[in-house]
């Protein structure tokens, strides 16, 4: 099976955690990823990781996208920040609205993605691929799915190139979402977020703050698995590993993997969807 696929990962805090995704790195590329891309918080020392971890993963000779996001930024501070990336030879943005962080209540310049993203076509033309986030199951902050879709059609019309989803366990939500683009206009390949399982509490707190669907009957079996790491992992690789051939076998233009910083899950689903290996 010939799919493109990216990793997403997290820039590490520690040493350690450097060295565990430089192992990781190593194993993911060898499925010839078309990028690697490299999360973004709000504060100025994620920031800082983000850049590091990113111009890392290019000195290796890979494809780097670095996550860029608008809330409580200033015009200034972006633009500043393009010109390091561009700079630097980056060629690929994922371009978010961001969460604001607690306690924070300005938004800045930019109240949603779209602005973010009209705003680095006016700086810098086509210089950089713009990767967006779309939700088929619905962002949790959206009035209806409608309105989400209409504004998630607003980034798509700013330029945006691609769009990458939040992730789902429901094949069927992802295929009509598509469907519902497409009958707006939107013709942008819209790439799968897909999240393997590895820990059911991490995962559920995840899922109820950013509006992602965990099935009622995989939630009660992950659950049933309590601390057997080993098995609730299993039926995990299962789940997703199927998940991700009905959306290949759909049409799905690709497959862009959370990796958590580790690799031996996304190793595992990726060999028995039979992946090409270099
Ligand atoms: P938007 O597209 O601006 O949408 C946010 C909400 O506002 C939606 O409910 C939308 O319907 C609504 N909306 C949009 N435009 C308008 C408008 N004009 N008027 C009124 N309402 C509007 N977060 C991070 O902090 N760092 C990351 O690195 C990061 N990476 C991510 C990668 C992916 C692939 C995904 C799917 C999410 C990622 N997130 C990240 C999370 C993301 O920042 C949050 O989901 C955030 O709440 C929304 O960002 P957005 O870009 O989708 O925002």
């Amino acid at each position: 099976m010939k799919a493109d696929i990216s990793f997403e990962f997290f820039p590490p805090k520690t040493e350690e955690g450097i060295i565990k995704l430089r192992e990781a790195r190593k194993q993911l590329a060898l499925m010839q990823p078309k990028f690697f891309s490299v999360t973004f918080g709000a504060g100025g020392s994620t920031k800082d990781r983000t850049m590091e971890t990113v111009l890392e993963i290019q000195s290796e000779g890979f494809e780097a996208a670095p996550h860029i996001s608008g809330i409580s930024s200033t015009k200034q501070e972006i633009k500043d920040l393009l010109q390091t990336y561009q700079s630097n030879g980056i060629r690929r943005l994922v371009v978010l609205r961001g969460d604001l962080p607690s306690g924070e209540v300005s938004v800045g310049d930019f109240a949603h993605a779209n602005q973010l993203v009209s705003f680095i076509r006016e700086q810098a033309g086509n210089a950089f691929e713009i990767e967006v986030a779309a939700y088929p199951e619905t962002h949790p902050e959206a009035r209806s799915a409608s309105k989400d879709l209409e504004h998630f059609k607003t980034k798509v019309d700013a330029g945006a190139n691609a769009a990458i989803t939040q992730y789902f366990y429901n094949a069927d939500a992802y295929f009509q979402f598509v469907d519902r683009c497409e009958s707006l206009g939107i013709s942008i390949p819209i790439v799968p977020g897909i999240m393997p399982i590895y820990n059911y509490t991490q995962l559920a707190r995840f899922s109820n703050v950013c509006g992602a669907e965990i099935p009622r009957w995989l939630s009660l079996r992950l659950q049933d698995y309590g601390d057997d790491i080993a098995s609730l992992r299993a039926l995990g690789v299962d789940v997703v590993t199927s998940l991700c051939e009905k959306l290949l076998d759909g049409g799905a233009p690709g497959l862009h993997f959370y990796t958590m910083n580790q690799s031996g899950i996304i190793s595992q689903i990726t060999s028995n969807l039979g992946l090409k290996q270099s």
